[in-house]
């Protein structure tokens, strides 16, 4: 099945993904996850995404599909992928049904998880990253058992430099000016299921898991 997480940066998409990966034994992709690895490698992609993300601001749409296409001819997406962070812009909606129909296949699935803006500030500015593993924790919310370190692996926590207040709204800022093209894009291709994600992520996890098993 191929799966899209549609919602604002701290709608909790990479936590949806990393569990329904394990669930549904399919790729988790993150664009994100992808630049950010470049970044610290300092590949050339990376040295040109860095200041932009620190922005708070879309790196080129060139840049991220070349990326998500090289990703794609990996054969481990043949049954299925979820796809968290991309597309973020309608140009980036129609690129990726395009990259997709190349290879003959196209989205199942897109899941929008809605989000308020106070919930996403509560719970990005709080946010621990594992440095290891990319587990997810809250400094209030979802502490780990012992400050600063990974309970799954026991890697290096650390918060991630656009998740700060100021760069978190310029985030929100960018991705509301787009959100209303890709909903009414993936709408008028009867795709789109839109779930209240301000509710507890478990909850959130079983109405997803729901809305697979109909695919
Ligand atoms: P994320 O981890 O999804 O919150 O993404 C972190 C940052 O990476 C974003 O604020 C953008 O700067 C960049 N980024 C991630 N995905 C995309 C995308 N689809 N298009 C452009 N920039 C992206």
């Amino acid at each position: 099945m191929y799966l899209v997480l549609l919602g604002p940066p701290g709608a909790g998409k990479g936590t949806q993904a990393k569990r329904l990966s394990e669930e549904l034994g399919l790729p988790h992709i993150s664009t994100g996850d992808i630049l950010r690895q470049n970044v610290k490698d300092g590949s050339a992609l990376g040295k040109q995404a860095k200041d932009i993300m620190e922005k708070g601001l879309l790196v080129p749409d060139e840049l991220v599909a070349a990326m998500l296409d090289e990703r794609f001819s990996n054969p481990d997406i043949k049954n299925g992928f979820i796809l968290d962070g991309y597309p973020r812009t309608l140009s980036q909606a129609k690129t990726l049904d395009d990259i997709l129909a190349r290879k003959k296949i196209s989205v199942d699935l897109v899941v929008y998880l809605n989000t308020s803006d106070d919930v996403i500030i509560k719970r990005l500015t709080g946010r621990l990253v594992c440095s290891k593993c990319g587990a997810n924790f809250h400094v209030l919310n979802m502490p780990p058992k012992v400050a600063g370190l990974c309970d799954k692996c026991q890697g290096a926590l650390y918060q991630r430099s656009d998740d700060n207040e100021v760069t978190v709204r310029k985030r929100l800022e960018v991705y509301k000016n787009e959100v209303a093209s890709l909903i009414k894009y993936y709408n008028q291709q009867k795709k789109l299921h839109t779930l209240n994600a301000d509710l507890d992520a478990r909850q959130v996890l079983e109405q997803i898991s729901l809305l697979c098993a109909k695919v």
